[in-house]
């Protein structure tokens, strides 16, 4: 009798499994640790620092006008590495049952404007409502209905206000690369 066939196949699969959730990330990914809170204004972390300077310059003046209004704005997640976006994708597709599904929500490493550092998800929820009603003044656009934490900047929208917004990123051009 041979059992060795039988029972390779499940074992070879969990290990499998395991090599791709165990992939270290770490704040240089971008990565910020459950409970920690940052600010705009951090100096070290990548997740702050991987944004694009003029982004970063507009949050941080956002920051102040809100900090004069007693709001603090926080930095949920910023800059991301490519690696740590398709772990953020792949969990989604777990999550949500489906690669459409998820689409709604996680974007590719190629197409996340999180990877480019050109987009900044805010909290905690107050700071996102002040940004929500202050932020055009400043550039900064909430960019999708559904995710009311992510913030891009559109320059254009000092002078004009925020451009119209799209339901979720299935709608936005720039994710069907
Ligand atoms: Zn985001």
């Amino acid at each position: 009798m041979d059992n060795s066939t039988s029972q390779s196949t499940p074992a070879r699969h969990a290990r499998r499994v395991v090599l791709i959730t165990n992939t270290t990330l770490d704040e240089s990914d971008g990565v910020i640790p459950d409970g920690v809170v940052v600010s705009v204004f951090d100096e070290k972390r990548p997740a702050v620092t991987g944004l694009s300077p003029d982004l970063l310059a507009a949050l941080r003046r956002a920051a102040t006008a809100a900090d004069a209004d007693g709001v603090r704005l926080r930095v949920n997640s910023g800059w991301r590495s490519p690696e740590y976006q398709e772990r953020l994708l792949r969990n989604a597709v777990l999550k949500y049952g489906s690669p459409e599904e998820a689409a709604r929500w996680v974007a590719t490493p190629e197409t996340s404007a999180h990877v480019w550092g050109n987009a900044v998800d805010i909290g905690p929820p107050d700071g996102a409502k002040w940004l929500s009603e202050h932020g055009a003044a400043y550039g900064l656009c909430q960019i999708y209905r559904n995710e009311p934490w992510h913030y891009e900047l559109r320059p254009d929208a000092v002078e004009n206000g925020r451009p119209p917004m799209y339901a979720d990123p299935t709608e936005d051009p720039r994710m069907r690369l």
